[in-house]
């Protein structure tokens, strides 16, 4: 199947490391000209040299390019866009990711940790989507996709910001998908499993601190959920994401599909 992104421009956030970082890498190989965006500039360089290298033969090949920026400051995204319209023409693949936060227990957490957790998780999903659809909704074609979690079908356990906020996300990406559906724009998410990245290794380390285990007995315990019993790898995430947000892929649409390897137990 010919997922169609050559040529296509793609924007992905998150992008310096983990999951971010596989789903570039893998639309470059498509042929997709992919702006990468983090906070973190050195990472990104490599991330965007290593998105270049996977480049296929097609004509556009290794069109790999990088912007620096913390999706906490309202500007990034704006800022973020109005480069990559000038670099790499209107954007056609928007995939959002950033960072998880941190961990904590749902009647424990002050409000500013709320507030923070929105402008890591909820505001950028809002701020570069509507930057996106104007034009994307005036040349009929548009692929938005939010990387969000398996905490929206599973809550986690002491990750209630994740869990709050993921499902904000969901409802936004669900509302839009039907507002925009006719012009040719589809709106999906994808929750990831438990993936091999550094953001769990911390996670793990962190909870084993908190409840005075060994990380390596966690991460064994975790495993004995997940039916596939084993992690996920990035490059399992991002060919999912991939196909979501390909040529083949324009009547799905509103969903919100978890990459969990079995491990949710909702019917639906
Ligand atoms: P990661 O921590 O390895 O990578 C996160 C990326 O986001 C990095 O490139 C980082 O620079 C960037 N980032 C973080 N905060 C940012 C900000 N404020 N502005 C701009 N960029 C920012 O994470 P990951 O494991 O690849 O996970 C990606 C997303 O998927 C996260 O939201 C995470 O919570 C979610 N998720 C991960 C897992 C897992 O097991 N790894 C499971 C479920 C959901």
């Amino acid at each position: 199947m010919q997922l169609g992104l050559s040529g296509k421009t793609a924007v992905v956030t998150g992008a310096s490391r983990g999951i971010g970082r596989a789903i570039a890498r893998i639309l470059c190989a498509e042929g997709a000209r992919v702006m990468l965006s983090a906070r973190d500039e050195a990472d990104l360089m490599r991330a965007a040299s290593a998105c270049a290298a996977a480049g296929s033969s097609d004509m556009f090949a290794g069109d790999a390019a990088y912007y620096a920026g913390d999706l906490n400051d309202p500007k990034t995204a704006e800022g973020l866009i109005a480069y990559t319209e000038r670099k790499l023409g209107a954007v056609d693949v928007l995939v959002v990711n950033t960072g998880g936060p941190p961990g904590g227990m749902a009647g424990e957490l002050g409000e500013q940790s709320w507030r923070d957790a929105a402008e890591l998780l909820f505001y950028p999903a809002v701020r570069l989507a509507q930057a996106v659809l104007p034009m994307m909704r005036a040349r009929k074609w548009g692929r938005i996709l939010f990387i969000t979690s398996i905490s929206v079908k599973e809550p986690v356990e002491n990750l209630a910001l994740s869990n709050a906020l993921r499902a904000a996300v969901t409802g936004f990406a669900k509302t839009l998908a039907r507002e925009v559906a006719a012009d040719g724009v589809t709106v999906n998410t994808l929750g990831p499993g438990y993936t091999a990245t550094e953001r769990l290794k911390n996670l793990l380390e962190e909870n084993a601190r908190r409840l005075n285990v060994n990380p390596r007995e966690l991460k064994e315990r975790l495993l004995d959920q997940i039916p596939a019993a084993r992690l996920a790898k990035p490059d399992e995430i991002a060919a999912v994401a991939a196909f979501l947000v390909s040529e083949p892929a324009a009547y799905l649409t509103g969903q919100a599909l978890m990459v969990d390897g079995g491990y949710s137990h909702g019917l639906l």
